[in-house]
């Protein structure tokens, strides 16, 4: 059992940490929320006075932060907490973050001596809860190796993309995917509901037709299809459209690396981008579908 320092309780990071708690490992946990906090502390972990603190005696070290941004002022400069973990230690940053922020973060980390990878996690906040998370992983297979059983205490499915800032590549391939996945089933919800369809039914019809696909079938983005997904609590607790919103803006920037074509998701970045201005930046994303819902 390792000593690991999990800096980040928010909708994913709380249950990968509760999950690791379970599975006997000692956690020393940081957030700035300490309603967060106290959440774990209740469950066994020790708290933290700062990210430093919550680093400094751990062999595994775990992030699970919004964006690139917090995650490079997490670990870089003066304040970085790079400059506090000990030689030995392995980091597993799993955010989903630019790619390009990934293998700067890594090559900081190597540069003094430690192990990192990127881990950046598809299955949403009931796959982190049950600990059926898939990890996609960039950095050293052999270091990956050694991530694994700390992984597996969280995740089911575990890939090895390629290199430092693979995982990340990888992760927004998919989220670009299920961007515009919600938004397509959450327009033909509204339409079919618009035309006087029964969403239940209807969603019944998709699911067994060549329309099926994980956001209808899992995260039903119409409320009172299906229970234990955001549409069934007024969209809270879930993956935010302002995280879907950054997701796709790092789609676009790897388009534009890439001198890639992507005009399905440039359109699902603006759908969203949208609804966030109209004020649901905070609810889950699948409450794209109120934006196309007709008026009652
Ligand atoms: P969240 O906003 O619910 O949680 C982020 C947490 O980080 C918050 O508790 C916040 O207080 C904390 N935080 C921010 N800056 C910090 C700092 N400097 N030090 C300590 N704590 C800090 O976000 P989330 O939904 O848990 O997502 C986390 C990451 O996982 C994001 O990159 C997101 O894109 C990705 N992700 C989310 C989902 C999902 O379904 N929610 C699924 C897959 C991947």
């Amino acid at each position: 059992m390792s000593n690991i320092g999990f800096i980040g309780l928010g909708n994913m990071g709380a249950p990968m940490a509760h999950n690791l708690l379970k599975a006997g490992h000692a956690l020393s946990v940081f957030d700035l929320s300490a309603v967060a906090m106290r959440k774990l502390v209740d469950a066994g972990a020790s708290q933290a006075a700062s990210a430093q603190d919550a680093v400094s005696h751990a062999e595994i070290v775990i992030s699970m932060l919004p964006a690139s941004r917090h995650v490079e002022g997490l670990y870089l400069g003066d304040e970085g907490i790079l400059g506090h973990i000990k030689q030995g230690t392995l980091i597993i940053e799993c955010s989903t973050i630019a790619a390009q922020s990934a293998k700067t973060v890594a090559a900081a980390a190597n540069a003094r001596g430690l192990a990192m990878l990127d881990a950046p996690v598809s299955g949403g906040t009931g796959g982190a809860l049950v600990g059926t998370l898939t990890f996609i992983v960039g950095g050293d297979a052999e270091v990956l190796e050694r991530a694994r059983p700390i992984l597996s205490a969280m995740g089911k499915n575990i890939f090895h993309a390629g290199t430092h800032g693979a995982g990340q590549t990888a992760k927004i391939c998919n989220n670009m995917l299920l961007g515009i996945l919600m938004a397509g089933t959450a327009e033909a919800l509204a339409l079919g509901v618009a035309s006087g369809l029964d969403p239940i039914v209807l969603s019944d019809i998709m699911s067994k037709s060549s329309g099926r696909n994980w956001a209808l079938e899992l995260y039903n983005p119409y409320p009172g299809v299906m229970e234990n997904v955001p549409a069934a609590r007024g969209y809270t607790g879930g993956f935010g459209v302002d995280l879907m919103l950054k997701d796709l803006g790092l789609a676009t920037e790897t388009a534009l690396n890439a001198q890639a074509s992507i005009p399905l998701g440039e359109l699902a970045r603006n759908l969203y981008a949208l609804h966030s201005k109209s004020g649901a930046g905070v609810l889950d994303f699948s409450s794209i579908v109120q934006m196309l819902q007709k008026a009652e």
